[in-house]
């Protein structure tokens, strides 16, 4: 099946035109995919109960937002529209070029679940915050806490380069 770019429109051109949800600057820092309001939010929460952490470490799959190497645990910050969330936003269809969005945010699906297998099989534990789950923040800031002391349930994985150990 061959799949072609319907009326071969670019990202740039849709940016000039009608966003969804979203205003001009809003959009294109969500385009860039970086320091996005969301993703202030949440660092700056966890800032101030203590915790540092590594952005967009580009070595780690799916580049986390925020990374706690000694932890071996990574946050992402997804929006709900972008990331296609089974919320109102997540789920709504923009009304202008509706397949141009469609398929982007299906690459976008497949590409999180690529980045948190990734992530998994290196023994990286990986959690989500939903933008409109920052409605309340003080539940995210207790999820996320509690995301961050939990032990890892899996295995240890004592990697020692050179040295294979028998499953
Ligand atoms: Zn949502």
């Amino acid at each position: 099946m061959h799949e072609t770019s319907r009326s071969g429109t670019t990202l740039g051109q849709v940016l000039k035109s009608d966003l969804p949800y979203m205003n001009r600057s809003e959009n294109m820092r969500a385009v860039r995919g970086k320091d996005t309001k969301p993703e202030k939010t949440v660092r700056s929460m966890l800032h101030k109960v203590g915790y540092r952490f590594r952005l967009h470490r580009r070595d780690l799959p799916g580049k986390p937002d925020l990374t706690f190497p000694s932890l071996r645990k990574v946050i992402f910050v997804h929006g709900c529209f972008w990331h296609s969330h089974d919320c109102r936003k997540g789920q709504g269809e923009p009304s202008t070029n509706p397949q141009f969005w469609k398929r982007k945010r299906e690459l976008t699906i497949q590409r999180d679940r690529r980045a948190l297998e990734a992530l998994a099989a290196q023994g990286w534990d990986a959690y989500v915050v939903w933008e409109c789950a920052l409605k309340n923040q003080d539940a995210v800031r207790n999820q996320l806490e509690d995301f961050l002391s939990r032990q890892l349930s899996m295995v240890r994985r004592q990697s020692r380069p050179g040295i294979v150990t028998g499953g």
